[in-house]
């Protein structure tokens, strides 16, 4: 057990209709710290049941919520934005604990999540309806806004606050009631989530949190007609799966699902803000994100240079648990996760590839065989498991192009379409490039383009919908017009 985490306060059960219950079986999972393998604590393993009173109370408190002027759920998501920078120590080691992600990146996130519910807020008092002028003198035609009703949201490890504020923060601003279900290996935060939602006031019913049996909770959202949407993100196989289900009640759907990011050199790039922007794309979460670079493709005369500096800078990165000072490398989340990365560099070798610089596991005294060391690697090719699937680890393919439409062209052959990058200062070729990309997210000179202000989400097998900026409330409410004859 962690010195920094106080396990006597730490809420871990479930919550439902304003209460912390248990699962009906009694049953618990164990949540471990990926670093160490130490227990934190064991929450409730729920599946249908619990679900379905989830949603019911969900249900029963949506009228009454989304009753409420849009000005008191501004004050009450207020209230759960703040708290959440108050608390945003505490937050982030709790985190890191259960993720394994440096320090300095869990308060980033907490600060990101808190984000989204600060922003959803303000919305909430800026669903707007229209008024369009109708044919006929006596007939007035009114838009109205209105909230969707019971929303659900299941949310993956890699960001165990942010993925689930994106949804919740505009879910509930709208109106709207919901229920989460985080993943397996993280659900410490959610839950630490509900607590704080509590304590703004936000009324019993509004927020539920169920964790447990991904399969059972997802079936009974997607077979339970009182739930009207669903945010999933996560990978895309597990897309495609609650996509089918969703045929049955026709529930509306988000899903943001995997990405395979491309990051573009061009002999015309500032080297050195290519090689800031690769680290803080690449490497960041240990690359467990969506929107990771997964593919370099670097142009012939930067090249070296690149290659070079980027392998000087990657061989300094500290590498430990990410509870300890200036680490900037923590474990990866699993050991599946620890076993993909290392066949993926074995079989960009066996096929050819050369490593500058890590290629193998980093061992920290005392501490798991989890951690990875950041890798960087020359010459991939397109048979490269690499190429094509989501690496999700420390690991930075480079290859050489000669011209712009052949770095487009390889940059758009692939089945996602989640984020692209590419560094030039050329203004003209910048335009003609961000245009070409067939991506939903394009960083033009910038390696960390997510923000709470800009509509996240992508094209292709990365999914369908948009999270953030003004565009968000569009999945949260439903349009009804009004014929109105005088
Ligand atoms: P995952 O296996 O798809 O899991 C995501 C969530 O789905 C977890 O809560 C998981 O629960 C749940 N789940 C798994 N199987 C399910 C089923 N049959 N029915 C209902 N729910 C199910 O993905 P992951 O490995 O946790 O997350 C990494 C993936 O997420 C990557 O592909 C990454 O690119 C993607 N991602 C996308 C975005 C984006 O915005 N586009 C952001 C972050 C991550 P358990 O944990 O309990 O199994």
């Amino acid at each position: 057990m962690p010195q920094t985490l106080d396990q006597q306060k730490m809420q871990t059960r479930n919550l439902i209709g304003g209460k912390w219950i248990d699962a009906d079986s009694g049953d618990e999972f164990a949540v471990l710290d990926p670093a160490t393998d130490e227990h934190i604590a064991s929450v409730p393993r729920c599946g249908t049941a619990e679900t379905r009173r989830a949603i019911d109370a969900a249900a029963e408190a949506f009228k009454p919520w989304s009753a409420r002027p849009a000005v008191e759920r501004y004050r009450m998501l207020r209230s759960l934005a703040d708290a959440m920078m108050r608390d945003q120590d505490r937050l982030a080691r709790l985190m890191t604990s259960e993720q394994g992600k440096p320090l300095a990146e869990a308060k980033g996130e907490v600060a990101y999540a808190a984000s989204f519910i600060e922003w959803a807020a303000e919305e909430a008092k800026r669903v707007y309806g229209e008024t369009v002028p109708a044919s006929f003198a006596d007939k007035r035609i009114l838009v109205l806004r209105q909230p969707i009703g019971v929303t659900a949201c299941i949310t993956p490890w890699n960001f165990p606050l942010a993925m689930i504020t994106r949804k919740l923060g505009p879910a509930l601003a709208a109106g709207n009631t919901m229920v989460v279900k985080p993943a397996e290996d993280t659900p410490l935060s959610a839950i630490a989530l509900g607590e704080l939602a509590v304590e703004a006031g936000v009324p019993a019913g509004v927020v539920n949190i169920v964790t447990g049996e991904a399969k059972a909770i997802g079936e009974e959202l997607l077979d339970n007609p009182k739930v009207r949407k669903l945010s999933f993100t996560g990978s895309t196989p597990v897309g495609k799966l609650l996509l089918q289900k969703s045929a049955k009640n026709l529930t509306k759907l988000s899903l943001e699902l995997g990405g395979h990011a491309p990051f573009l050199v061009f002999d015309d790039a500032d080297v050195d803000a290519a090689v800031k922007g690769a680290i803080a794309s690449k490497y960041r979460n240990m690359g467990q994100t969506c929107v990771c670079a997964n593919r370099f493709y670097v142009q012939d005369g930067i090249y070296d240079a690149f290659a070079g500096k980027l392998s000087e800078q990657v061989k300094t990165m500290k590498i430990g648990r990410g509870l300890d000072d200036g680490v900037q490398v923590g474990p990866l989340i699993n050991d599946d996760a620890v076993e993909k990365v290392q066949r993926h560099v074995d079989d960009a070798v066996q096929h050819g590839a050369k490593v500058l610089t890590g290629g193998a596991l980093a061992k920290v005294d005392g501490l798991t065989n989890r951690f990875y060391e950041p890798t960087v690697i020359d010459g991939f090719t397109p048979e490269m498991l690499i190429n094509h699937e989501e690496t999700f680890g420390p690991v930075a393919p480079l290859r050489r192009f000669k011209s712009e439409e052949q770095a487009i062209e390889w940059a758009n052959d692939s089945i996602y379409g989640l984020a692209a990058y590419f560094y030039t200062r050329d203004a003209s070729r910048l335009m003609r490039v961000a245009e070409q990309l067939e991506y939903g997210i394009v960083g033009a000179n910038d390696g960390a383009p997510s923000t709470v202000q800009a509509p996240f989400g992508g094209v292709k097998e990365s999914g369908f919908g948009r999270e953030g900026g003004k565009y968000v409330m569009d999945e949260y409410t439903e349009i009804k017009y009004v014929s109105w004859q005088l």
